[in-house]
């Protein structure tokens, strides 16, 4: 199974993302998380991508690219995967295409995580993550047994710098203006499009999901 996951900053892809991978034994690829992990080791893609990432801008297409080919490259990825925060423009879409057309690969399905935008800045702006495993919390319900302390590791939780007011903002245009007309491109594309209301239950998001994959 290749998926590519599409929505909003906040609107819940990362925890669909992963009942979703636990299910069909895929591994879940987020290029946020890549870049992350790069940053807290220092690399040059890492330190590279910051300046992006703490602006709420995109990182360019060539490193992202890069990252995502290497990552796909791998051998996990040769039973499927899913693509979480990637493509986030028209131009990954079509290197996507192109990398996975190399290999006589397509997509089986392209899924729309869809929240209303109070309801994102509402989440962003409670959002917590462990600094460890990347577990999610949110100071506005589920929240850490021990407030800084991940119930699933013991890693430490906090507010990731992106998550900040000012930040999100330009999060939020950044994908209104790169990454929506993704949905356009894809349903023009003919591909399997499944769309995914989150902005209630988790629980049930993830029945809609499952009964449409
Ligand atoms: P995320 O965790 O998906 O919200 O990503 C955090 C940040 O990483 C984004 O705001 C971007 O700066 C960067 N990033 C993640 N995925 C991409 C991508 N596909 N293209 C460019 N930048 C990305």
């Amino acid at each position: 199974m290749r998926l590519v996951f599409l929505g909003a900053p906040g609107a819940g892809k990362g925890t669909l993302a992963d009942q979703v991978c636990e299910k069909w034994e895929i591994p879940h690829i987020s290029t946020g998380d890549l870049f992350r992990f790069h940053l807290s080791q220092k690399t040059p893609l890492g330190i590279e991508a910051q300046s992006y990432m703490d602006q709420g801008k995109l990182v360019p297409d060539d490193l992202t690219c890069r990252l995502v080919e290497d990552r796909l490259s791998q051998e996990d990825c040769q039973k499927g995967f899913l693509l979480d925060g990637f493509p986030r423009n028209v131009a990954q879409a079509e290197a996507l295409k192109k990398y996975l057309e190399g290999r006589a690969l397509s997509l089986d399905g392209v899924v729309s995580i869809e929240v209303p935008t109070d309801l994102i800045i509402q989440r962003l702006s409670g959002r917590r993550v462990c600094v460890s495993c990347g577990a999610s919390y949110n100071v506005n319900g589920q929240i850490p047994t021990n407030s800084s302390v991940c119930d699933r590791c013991g890693g430490s939780v906090i507010q990731r710098s992106d998550d900040r007011p000012e930040t999100i903002a330009k999060r939020l245009e950044t994908y209104q203006e790169s990454t929506f007309p993704l949905v356009a491109y894809y349903q023009k594309t003919g591909q399997k499009f499944i769309q995914v209301d989150n902005s209630g239950d988790v629980a049930e998001s993830m029945e809609q999901l499952k009964r449409q994959l």
